[in-house]
């Protein structure tokens, strides 16, 4: 494990190099690279468990009105410019009202956020929400259905008087029609069993699943709530 000091302590050497070379940039970096050694190590959840409870952690100070935006400032945009390494992927809707990074309270280089119509799957969809579990080892991935989802709602309308909606937005309910056919017609009823058939598909995943057998990964799935701002875990 590479520390993440000792990285800005060679920071330094290498901005001490290139003194001269532009003085702004010199400065900005030597910024960055002067923590105090007091400072606590900013430690990253390593473990499944370990990010759904940073997530549960920041979800309950969106909900509270305590939100302290972690991560969102010059330092850490530095700090990550050159490696991430998120604890978490968000599968979530393109909701304007559902942005991961707000309701989770977290910041740059801490999601992967993958966001589709009522969080709808298909292979391109797949292959981006594989990438940090496969490549990085991140440690969770949390399909996030909603409150009042209007791709959602828009799919069992279709559904229900057998017309086609406009452009691609068809392809949104086709893949919505499992969902609408076990919920009996009830839109929230949808989004939950939606929300959990995700979850079953990339549990299935077959780079995931080995990861998810060793313990290495879980993939949960969650309702969030407009009205409260409340995340509630399904499965
Ligand atoms: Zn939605």
């Amino acid at each position: 494990m590479i520390n993440r000091r000792a990285l800005l302590r060679a920071g330094v050497v290498a901005g001490g190099l290139l003194a001269g070379v532009t003085s702004l940039g010199t400065a900005a970096f030597a910024h960055v690279a002067e923590p105090s050694d007091d400072t606590p190590p900013d430690r990253r959840p390593s473990t499944p468990d370990e990010a759904w409870a940073a997530l549960r952690e920041g979800n309950r100070r969106w909900v509270d009105g305590t939100t302290t935006h972690p991560h969102q400032d010059a330092a850490r945009r530095k700090e990550v410019a050159q490696k991430q390494d998120p604890f978490a992927v968000v599968f979530s809707c393109i909701d304007s009202r559902v942005a991961p990074e707000l309701v989770f309270d977290t910041g740059l280089g801490d999601l992967f956020v993958v966001r589709t119509a009522g969080q709808t799957i298909d292979p391109l969809v797949t292959g981006a929400a594989e990438y940090g579990p496969a490549e990085l080892g991140t440690p969770l991935v949390v399909v996030l259905g909603h409150q009042r989802c209007g791709a959602v709602t828009a799919a069992a309308e279709s559904l229900h008087q057998h017309k086609k909606l406009p452009g691609e937005l068809s392809t949104i309910a086709s893949s919505l029609r499992s969902a609408y056919t076990r919920s009996g017609g009830d839109v929230d009823k949808m989004i939950r069993v939606n929300t959990v058939d995700v979850v079953s598909r990339l549990k299935k995943d077959k780079l995931f699943a080995p990861r998810i057998a060793k313990g290495k990964l879980k993939v949960v799935g969650a309702y969030y709530s407009i009205d409260t701002g409340e995340v509630t875990r399904l499965v």
